[in-house]
């Protein structure tokens, strides 16, 4: 069982912008969704634990390693998949992950050729291995990204923001790796798409502006809305009524037309009906724009 636990962990941007805000976590094997907009901190404290910036103050244990101060003890139990994992030279898939084990420092060529088939047939990748991985879709390269991440028996996986691009199949088959990996040792999961986190975290936090606004388990943070979220299609002229007069929480198109959800503790009347909360309705309560 691994532990992570980040405290008043925080970070300012020479130009000012304040992307940690004393943020405080505790996360253990399994599934964590780091939830947020764009521009919330999620990939300034995945860069952080990945020991790739500094932080300002505050700090973070993994076990009992000092991430900010040992690097080099972080980077030996990390598995990293960037943002941007999209940039390769013309390699097969076997001798990306073979080179990748050999920067881990896996030095031995038969226990490296049996650990990157074990791999590629993991993210079954196997009887695709001998081709170049430029000619991939986007969800084998994610693959590919998860396949390196796991080099060196990890304890920490961090995966930033990984299905922006898959389609709803090659998003599908990602999840049950990661479901997978994450039984075994903590993954952290940053993403802005809630239904990534809804499908597949345990626990999660929210982010907004650099700070933690919500940190349990999704299932308590959404029966912690039950009764209270109420639906109605209303007329675009509507909408800023609406927004005067209730807490209008999320606004979408529906088949054409705006649908708003609202949070009161009581019935409002006026045509509204009372629907299950989702975790969708707990993300829009938790976060604002500026
Ligand atoms: P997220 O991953 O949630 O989109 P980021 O951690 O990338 O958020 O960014 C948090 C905030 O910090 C944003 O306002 C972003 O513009 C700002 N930011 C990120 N990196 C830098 C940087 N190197 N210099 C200045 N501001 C930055």
């Amino acid at each position: 069982m691994s532990h992570l636990k980040i405290n008043q962990l925080s970070k300012t941007y020479p130009n000012g912008t304040k992307a940690l805000v004393d943020v405080n976590l505790e996360i253990t094997t399994g599934m964590f969704g780091l939830l947020g907009p764009n521009g919330a901190g999620k990939s300034s404290l995945m860069r952080t634990l990945a020991t790739l910036q500094e932080a300002d103050g505050g700090s973070a244990f993994l076990n009992d390693i000092d991430v900010l101060n040992e690097p080099d003890k972080v980077r030996a139990i990390l598995g990293y998949l960037p943002q941007e994992f999209g940039v390769y030279p013309r390699i097969t898939a076997s001798q990306l992950l073979d080179h990748i084990a050999v920067l881990k420092g896996i030095t031995n060529g038969g226990e490296r050729k049996e650990l990157v088939n074990y791999l590629l047939q993991k993210v079954n990748l196997f009887n695709e291995r001998n081709k170049s991985v430029k000619g991939f879709s986007g969800g084998m390269k994610q693959r590919v990204g998860i396949a390196q991440a796991l080099i060196g028996d990890p304890k920490l996986i961090i995966v930033d923001e990984p299905t922006a691009g898959l389609d709803p199949g090659e998003r599908n088959r990602f999840h049950n790796l990661l479901a997978e990996v994450g039984e075994e040792v903590i993954v952290i999961l940053s993403t802005h798409i809630v239904d990534d986190v809804k499908e597949l975290c345990t626990d999660m936090a929210i982010m907004n502006f650099g700070e933690i606004v919500y940190n349990g388990k999704p299932a308590d943070a959404i029966s912690s809305l039950n009764g209270k979220i109420w639906r109605k299609s209303i007329d675009r002229s509507e909408k800023d009524h609406y927004r005067k007069m209730y807490k209008v929480i999320s606004d979408k198109m529906v088949a054409g037309k705006p649908q708003i959800h609202i949070l009161e503790d009581a019935n409002p009347g006026e045509g509204f009906v009372n629907v299950e909360p989702n975790l969708e309705d707990v993300f829009f309560k938790e976060i604002h724009y500026r």
